[in-house]
């Protein structure tokens, strides 16, 4: 159990807020550009709560379980939740009325079930989603390969409840960061690519990329959403 203050969540947020300036600055690009998404897997829901006070109302979890639990516990605050990790498809039902943005939209198989339950239920607004983009190539890690991307159209014209706002990626977990990097450019390249194939059909306005150890290069290369956890729980006791 790690035990961590609001005054100190609230520096390393700070602390992350002025490097994501920072960055967006060196880049050319605004800092409204960029939306921090924290990342509260690692902590319980009194500590999320900290997070909210500390002014932080985008929130990440990759487990639907405790996007669950923490939606139902944290009812009284305003936050957008964030579901950046795969999500089975017998948990589709639970997740996505809690849902601001789902991140890992992983396969054709799971973005058919996810039009076929917002279809079935009276929200009539269509489900915002990324796809998610394995560019490292890694065999564990979910998402599709970015050749297959620009086939997708088709299939995605058929899920109408379905809003692609959208690219999600992660670097590969052996990547050093200059490598990192032009994995970031190579996202940003595809997503620019799809707009214009794909124009009139989806905004695709939103990069998804950039954690704690690399968010600099991933707002370098044009990211909109990063997903930062343990650097915002630094100094906890325990961690
Ligand atoms: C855990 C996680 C993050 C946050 O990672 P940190 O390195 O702790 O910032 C971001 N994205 C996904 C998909 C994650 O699972």
């Amino acid at each position: 159990m790690t035990t961590i203050t609001v005054e100190r969540i609230r520096a390393n947020l700070a602390e992350v807020r002025a490097r994501i300036a920072a960055a967006a600055a060196s880049a050319g690009r605004s800092t409204e550009e960029v939306r921090l998404v924290a990342v509260t897997k690692y902590v319980d829901a009194a500590t999320t709560r900290l997070v909210v006070e500390a002014a932080c109302a985008d929130l990440g979890e990759s487990r639907p379980q405790q996007l669950w639990d923490k939606a139902a516990t944290l009812a009284d605050c305003e936050i957008r939740w964030h579901m950046i990790g795969h999500l089975q498809r017998n948990k589709i039902r639970r997740t996505i009325p809690l849902v601001h943005l789902l991140h890992a939209g992983d396969s054709l198989r799971l973005l058919e079930e996810l039009n076929g339950e917002r279809a079935a239920t009276a929200d009539t607004a269509p489900l915002s989603i990324l796809l998610e983009v394995n560019v490292s190539g890694d065999a564990a890690k979910h998402g599709f390969a970015p050749q297959e991307v620009p086939g997708l159209l088709d299939a995605l014209s058929k899920l109408p409840r379905l809003e692609i706002r959208g690219l999600m990626a992660m670097a590969g977990l052996e990547d050093d960061l200059a490598t990192a990097r032009r994995r970031f450019a190579e996202v940003r390249e595809l997503r620019d690519s799809l707009r214009t194939a794909w124009v009139g059909r989806f905004q695709l306005d939103e990069l998804s990329m950039g954690m704690s150890g690399d968010y600099e290069a991933a707002i370098a290369e044009g990211a909109t959403l990063v997903r930062i956890g343990s650097a915002l729980f630094e100094g906890a006791d325990g961690a």
